[in-house]
This record gives structure tokens, sequence and C-alpha cells, in this order.
């Protein structure tokens, strides 16, 4: 099978080689990779940046079909649609694991990067741990959902955001996108749309957004504490500091700011700010099991959808690079259906 590995003798440190898939072993399936998303975290794992794994298949926004089954597995039956999540598979057995906080499970896998993703032509999973996708989604749109959705999602209901109640989302690209659909349309709030770029506060006007604020035309804190009050919470979806210490500005007393973007920076955090206004700051990974099950589900509803651009396997060189570049809009997909093309 085809399949897109770290190489980080190459331009963009990925190549497509040629691999030989092994057999399945207990509690194991294998599936048809129809499409996988590629996500900047890719570009991260390919660069070495959480460390060296050359020879390593990318992909943790993989969805397929499966095509076989260890005899012992019963979650799983040929022919379902599946995810290949960065949540690939955790212990299930420890203090996170049992208390709905798989995520942050200490022996925790993730596809693409600590076991081989879903950037190829087939992918081995862990079947009780492989999330369905619903009926009515479309495969390319669940890619998408499998990373960027389920963790937005995730993220909102750590603010914990009730109906009607303002909600702050900084960043409005890949991931802040999804979390707009996803407070408006799911959570009834009320959305605040942040971004230095007009073009996606435009989109994220036309996707629900009650209020865009573009920060470096007027200051984002002061217009939310002027004209709403402050923020019931906001999610932080946005890669620079400045946008973490304005969320702590822009909420209101006992408001929660949600971190899921990830800047190599610290932030500053006034002590008196926080003790006094009761300011919770929340770190959020990606999502459980259930939440992506979730989160796929209101994907079929319609509720969410997703900008999806899909691509064949042949450009992927091409794709990491112009991601590298920042010369990308939406989300990318390798169409693995398309990869037969001749070119
Ligand atoms: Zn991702
Ligand atoms: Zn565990």
């Amino acid at each position: 099978m085809k399949a897109v590995v770290v190489n980080p003798n190459n331009k963009t440190n990925v190549e497509v080689i040629e691999k030989e898939i092994r057999p399945l072993q207990s509690g194991e399936a294998l599936v048809d990779i129809e499409y996988c998303g590629v996500c900047h975290t890719d570009l991260h794992v390919a660069a070495g940046d959480f460390g060296n794994v050359e020879g390593r298949i990318l992909g943790h926004e993989g969805i397929g079909v499966i095509s076989k089954v260890a005899d012992d597995v019963t979650s799983l039956k040929i022919g379902d649609r599946v995810s290949v999540a960065w949540m690939f598979e955790s212990c299930g057995m420890c203090e996170y694991c049992t208390t709905g906080r798989e995520t942050f499970c200490r022996n925790v896998k993730n596809a693409g990067y600590s076991i081989d993703g879903g950037m190829a032509e087939q992918c081995i999973v862990t079947a009780d741990y492989a999330v369905k996708v619903p009926e009515g989604l479309d495969p390319a749109q669940a890619s998408s959902i499998t990373c960027a959705g389920v963790t937005t999602y995730k993220a909102i209901k750590v603010a914990d955001i009730k109906p009607s109640q303002w909600i702050v989302i900084y960043g409005c690209g890949g991931l802040g996108n999804l979390a707009i659909q996803y407070a408006k349309h799911v959570f009834n709030a009320k959305v605040i749309a942040v971004d230095i770029n007009e073009d996606k506060l435009a989109l994220a006007k036309e996707i629900g957004a009650d209020m865009t604020i573009n920060p470096n035309t007027q200051g984002d804190a002061d217009i939310i504490i002027q004209q709403v009050g402050g923020a019931h919470s906001a999610v932080v979806t946005a890669v620079s500091k400045t946008a973490f210490n304005s969320a702590v500005n822009a909420v209101r007393a006992c408001g929660k700011v949600i971190a899921v973007g990830l800047p190599s920076e610290t932030m500053d955090l006034s002590i008196p700010r926080l003790v006094l206004d009761g300011i919770e700051v929340v770190g959020s990974l990606v999502g459980t099991r259930k939440d992506l099950e979730e989160a796929f589900q209101f994907g079929a509803e319609g509720k969410v959808v997703p900008v999806v651009q899909t691509r064949c396997l042949h450009e992927v060189q091409d794709i990491f690079e112009e991601m590298e570049q920042g010369k990308i809009q939406g989300r990318m997909v390798i169409d693995f259906n398309q990869h037969k093309c001749n070119s």
C-alpha cells in the first residue's frame, strides 16, 4: 500500500512510500482509508518538534471503511465507516480512563505520532477505540470533525456555556470556524468572533457569529466588556499569546478561558484578576470517543458543516509546503479513492 511517512531528509519532511501492512492481531480491525485530512500537528510531527519519528505513517484525521476484523472483535463489522483520530487508544484502566478523561491517559497512543496513522491506503485500528461515522455524514467532512471538530466541540463543553450566554472565539481559522458553528448551532450561545484577518471575520459572520472584532483596529476585550458586560467564556484557538492575554480580560467575573491553541509561549496572568474575579483558565485536549461520536452526529444533522478541499495523494508534498507557508484556507483532505489517477 501507499503511505505518507516522516522522512527528515526530504524537503517537506514527508514522502510517499510503498509499505506492507502487517497481519491483524487480537482486538484489531483493518480500515481501507477513503480520506485523511492534513493538520498543522502533522507538520510539527514531521518536523520532529515532538521527537524524531522517522518512518512513522502520519495522519490523525483518517476516515475509511472496515475491510477485515480480528476473530475476537465484536464492536465493528466489515463495511462500517470509522475514523482514525489523534486519540487512537488509551489504557482503559487508569484514573483518567475510568472517569471520562481518557485523552489525558498517561499511556495514550496518538495516531500518526506514537503509532502509524491514517495517511495511507490502509490503517490498522484498535476496534474498541475506532469511533463510527454516522450515516448521512460526508466522509471528507467527517475527516475534519475527527480533529478540528471534536477539539472545538469539546472545548465548548468544557466552557460550560449555556443557551443565550456570550462566548468569544479567538482565531477563526480551521478550528475557530468549527468552534463558531458548534457554539451557535449546537449550544445556542451568542458568539463573538475575534481574528486579525478580515476574510476570516467575514466567513465567521456568514456562518453565524453575532459579533466580529478585529483586534488590530479595535480593542477586543474593551469592546466586549462595554457591549455585553464581558463574555461568559472564551475559547482560544489562536496561536498567539496576545489572544490568550486578551481572553482573560474579555470574560466577566467567574468567566472561563479555554486554551486550545498551542503557542510555544507563556501567557501573562494577573493573580488579582484571577482571585478577585474568580476567573478560570483551563486547557482542553481533543476529545474522548464519546465526544467524537457526538461531534459527528451534529455534522450528520447538518448543524455543523466543515469547509474542506480534497486533494490527490501525489500532491502531498505540495500540501505540506503550502501549509507551511500559510497559503491554505480551510482544510486540506487527501482523497485516497482518487490516488489511482495517472498523474
Ligand atoms: Zn489534527
Ligand atoms: Zn489510561
